[in-house]
C-alpha cells in the first residue's frame, strides 16, 4: 500500500453518534477543544508512562506541551501535541469505532430522549466520545500522526459523513496535530481571544502548557495556569477550578455533590481529590464496576485502571489519587498485589465514607439526591466489605411503611414499638405496591415500620448482615414472627384459634403437598389468606429472583396463613360441619392458595384451572 488513501466505513454506532450531534442544537459547542487537549494530555501522559519502561520512546524530548495554533486564511485550527501518536491500527480501532461497552444501549438511549436535550450534552462526555464532537464545528477533520518509536506517520480524514481514510504520510515530530477545517459559521473558532477564553474556563488545570498562537510558526504564549490542581491547596483550589477538573475526569458538565480533596500525610503520604458525582453515569451497572479513579505517582500519570485502588462498590467516585511512595516504574501488573496501593485503599475508603456520612448530616437533601443514584451501588458494599459494614449501614436509606421520605436504620430504631425486637423489612419489585402487600397487615395494625427495599442487592445484604445495633433484621415474608408480644394499635376482638382448627385441618388434608403448613396467621388484618417462607427457608422474593436468573433454586413448599378473623374464613369454618360442604371446602382451599400465590407475586402452575375454580363457585353462588 505506497501511499493509496484506503476508504473505510466508521462503525455503526459512530454513524449514528454523528447524526445526533449534527442535528442536536448543542449550545456548547466549543467544548470541541476541551475534547481535543484533554486528547492531547493524554495523550502526553501515556507517552510519559510508557517512558519510564522504555526511555528511547521520549528521544531526549520530555518536555510536553500542547499547541495550539490559527490559521486565518485556511480556516484551519491545529491542535498538535508530542504524546504517544497513533499508529495504523490505532487510527481505525479509536477514530472509526466507539470501543466503549454498552455503546449501542447508550446511544438507544440518548436518541430516545431526543438530542437537544441539554441532559445530551453532559453525558457526551463521559462517554468518551470526545473527538467526534468536533464534527460540530468543522467540515473537515485531519489527524496527522506518528506513534513514539516508529518511523512512519499516518493521516486520518473525513468529513463526518459515514466514511473516513487512512493513508500513509510525513510527520517530522512525534506524536498528532489535529486538523480543523472549520465550518463557515465558525469563524468565532480563528479568533486567539475567544480560544484563550475557552482554553481557561476549561483547560486550565491540565499539567502541560497550552501555547496559543495566532500564525502556523509563531512561538504561542501559554494559555492555561498548567498545574495540577490536586497539588494546590484547599484555599488555592477555587470551586470554578474544581468544576472545570471534574469536568475533566468525570465528564461531567454540572459540578459535584461534594469535593473530597486531602492529603495524608505519616507512613503513607498520599494526596486525594476525589469528587461524589451529582448525576449518574450511564455505565453505573455494567459487570465490570470499573473505577475510573486515575492514579498518579510523584505527579506522573500511571493507569486509570487500578481495579486495586478502590472497591467495586465505591465506582461512582471520579478523581485522582497521587502517590509518593509507590515506585514510578510500578506495572499495572505489579498493582495487583502491592502492599503499599493496599494500605492506600484502605485509608481512601474510610476517608469517603466519612466525609459521605458529613454529607448525609450537612446537606440531608443533597444526600437524598446522591442516594437515589447511588445507594444500590453501596450497598454492594454492605454485602461485600466485612470492614466497613458498620459505617456503610449508617449511610443506608430506606423507603419505609411509616414515612414518605427515606429513612435511615437509626430513624428506624428510634421509632421501635414497645416489644419489637427486630427490624423488618419486604423485599420486591419496584414497580410492584410492596407496602399493599398483604404480608404487612399485621404488622401495620399495630404500627410497627417495615422497610421496603426494591434493589436487586437487597435480596442479599439482610441475610448477610444479620444484625444491626443488637436488632435482628429480619423478612416479614420469613417465618412465623411472633407479633404477640406487641399491642396492636387498634383493641381488636381475639378469635381463638383453636376456632378454626377443623378448617386448617381440612386444608392440610386437600392442599397435601402443594404448602408445608396452614396456620393462623398473625401478619393478616384484611386479607383473608397469604403465604410466607418457613424459617430457613429461602425469602419469597429471593428464590423468584434466582430463578429469573436461572439458578436452580431448591424448590421449598409455602406456608399458607389463614385469617381467623376474616369473614370468609369464618363462614368457612361455620360451614364445615355440614356434610354437603365437605367437597366445595376443597375448591374454596385451592383457589385461596392461588390468590395467596398471585397478592405474593408467585406464577400459578395453571392459571386456567384456577379460573375454572373461580367460575365454579361463582356458579354455586347465583
Ligand atoms: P476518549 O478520549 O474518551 O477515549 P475520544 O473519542 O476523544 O474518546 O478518543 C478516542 C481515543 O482516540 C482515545 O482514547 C485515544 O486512544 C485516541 N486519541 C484521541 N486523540 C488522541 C491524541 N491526540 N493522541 C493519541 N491518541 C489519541
Amino acid at each position: 500500500m505506497s501511499g493509496a488513501a484506503e476508504t473505510m466505513e466508521f462503525q455503526a454506532e459512530v454513524g449514528r453518534l454523528l447524526r445526533l450531534m449534527a442535528h442536536s442544537v448543542y449550545s456548547e459547542k466549543e467544548i470541541f477543544l476541551r475534547e481535543l487537549i484533554s486528547n492531547a494530555s493524554d495523550a502526553c501522559d501515556r507517552l510519559r508512562y510508557a517512558a519510564i519502561a522504555n526511555p528511547a520512546l521520549v528521544d531526549g524530548n520530555s518536555n510536553f506541551e500542547i499547541r495550539i495554533s490559527i490559521d486565518k486564511e485556511n480556516r484551519r485550527l491545529i491542535i498538535s501535541d508530542n504524546g504517544i501518536g497513533m499508529d495504523r491500527d490505532d487510527l481505525v480501532k479509536y477514530l472509526g469505532s466507539i470501543a466503549k461497552s454498552g455503546a449501542s444501549d447508550f446511544l438507544a438511549t440518548l436518541e430516545a430522549t431526543s438530542a437537544s436535550d441539554k441532559a445530551s450534552a453532559h453525558i457526551i462526555g463521559q462517554f468518551g466520545i470526545g473527538f467526534y464532537s468536533t464534527f460540530m464545528v468543522a467540515d473537515t477533520v485531519e489527524a496527522l500522526t506518528r506513534k513514539a518509536g516508529d518511523s512512519q506517520a499516518w493521516l486520518w480524514k473525513s468529513d463526518g459523513e459515514g466514511a473516513y481514510t487512512v493513508e500513509q504520510s510525513e510527520k517530522a515530530s512525534r506524536g498528532t496535530d489535529i486538523i480543523l477545517t472549520l465550518k463557515e459559521e465558525e469563524g468565532e473558532f480563528l479568533e486567539a481571544f475567544r480560544l484563550r477564553h475557552i482554553i481557561r474556563s476549561y483547560s486550565d488545570h491540565i499539567p502541560i502548557p497550552v501555547l496559543l498562537s495566532e500564525d502556523l510558526n509563531g512561538d504561542g504564549e501559554q494559555a492555561n495556569a498548567g498545574r495540577a490542581i490536586w497539588t494546590l491547596s484547599k484555599t488555592e483550589a477555587t470551586d470554578e477550578a474544581h468544576r472545570e477538573f471534574y469536568s475533566h475526569v468525570g465528564g461531567m458538565g454540572e459540578g459535584p455533590w461534594r469535593t473530597i480533596h486531602w492529603r495524608a500525610e505519616g507512613s503513607l503520604e498520599y494526596s486525594g481529590l476525589l469528587y461524589l458525582p451529582s448525576s449518574k453515569p450511564f455505565n453505573l451497572f455494567n459487570p465490570e464496576r470499573k473505577s475510573r479513579v486515575k492514579l498518579y505517582v510523584r505527579r506522573v500519570f500511571i493507569t486509570d485502571e487500578a481495579e486495586e485502588l478502590l472497591p467495586g462498590y465505591l465506582r461512582f467516585l471520579v478523581g485522582v489519587i497521587d502517590s509518593e511512595d509507590l515506585p514510578l516504574n510500578v506495572s499495572r501488573e505489579m498493582l495487583q498485589r502491592n502492599a503499599v496501593l493496599r494500605q492506600i485503599r484502605t485509608g481512601v475508603v474510610r476517608r469517603v465514607l466519612r466525609e459521605i456520612e458529613e454529607g448525609a448530616k450537612a446537606d440531608p437533601e443533597g444526600y437524598q439526591g446522591f442516594w437515589n443514584n447511588f445507594g444500590p451501588v453501596l450497598k454492594e458494599g454492605v454485602y461485600e466489605d466485612i470492614n466497613n459494614r458498620e459505617a456503610l449501614l449508617k449511610l443506608c436509606r430506606f423507603q419505609s411503611t411509616e414515612s414518605d421520605g427515606l429513612v435511615s436504620l437509626e430513624d428506624y430504631i428510634s421509632r421501635m414499638k414497645d416489644g419489637q425486637e427486630a427490624i423488618y423489612f419486604i423485599t420486591g419489585e419496584a414497580g410492584r405496591n410492596l407496602a399493599g402487600s398483604s404480608q404487612l397487615e399485621g404488622f401495620k395494625a399495630r404500627g410497627i415500620e417495615v422497610l421496603l427495599l426494591t434493589d436487586p442487592v437487597d435480596d442479599f445484604w439482610p441475610a448477610a448482615v444479620g444484625i444491626f445495633s443488637d436488632k435482628p433484621i429480619r423478612s416479614v415474608t420469613q417465618g412465623g414472627e411472633d407479633l404477640d408480644k406487641i399491642q396492636k394499635t387498634e383493641a381488636e376482638e381475639e378469635t381463638a384459634a383453636s376456632d378454626i382448627d377443623p378448617l386448617l385441618s381440612r386444608f392440610r388434608e386437600v392442599l397435601g403437598e402443594a404448602v408445608k403448613d396452614v396456620r393462623v396467621s398473625k401478619r393478616l388484618t384484611d386479607s383473608p389468606v397469604c403465604i410466607v417462607a418457613d424459617d430457613g427457608d429461602l425469602d419469597l422474593h429471593l428464590s423468584r429472583m434466582l430463578q429469573q436468573h436461572g439458578e436452580t433454586v431448591p424448590r421449598s413448599a409455602r406456608i399458607l396463613e389463614l385469617n381467623a378473623r376474616h369473614p370468609l374464613i369464618q363462614g368457612l369454618s361455620g360451614k364445615l360441619a355440614q356434610k354437603s360442604f365437605s367437597e366445595e371446602v376443597e375448591i374454596y382451599a385451592r383457589v385461596l392458595l392461588d390468590q395467596a400465590r398471585i397478592a405474593a407475586g408467585e406464577p400459578l402452575e395453571d392459571p386456567s384451572v384456577y379460573g375454572r375454580r373461580i367460575a365454579e363457585l361463582m356458579v354455586r353462588g347465583l
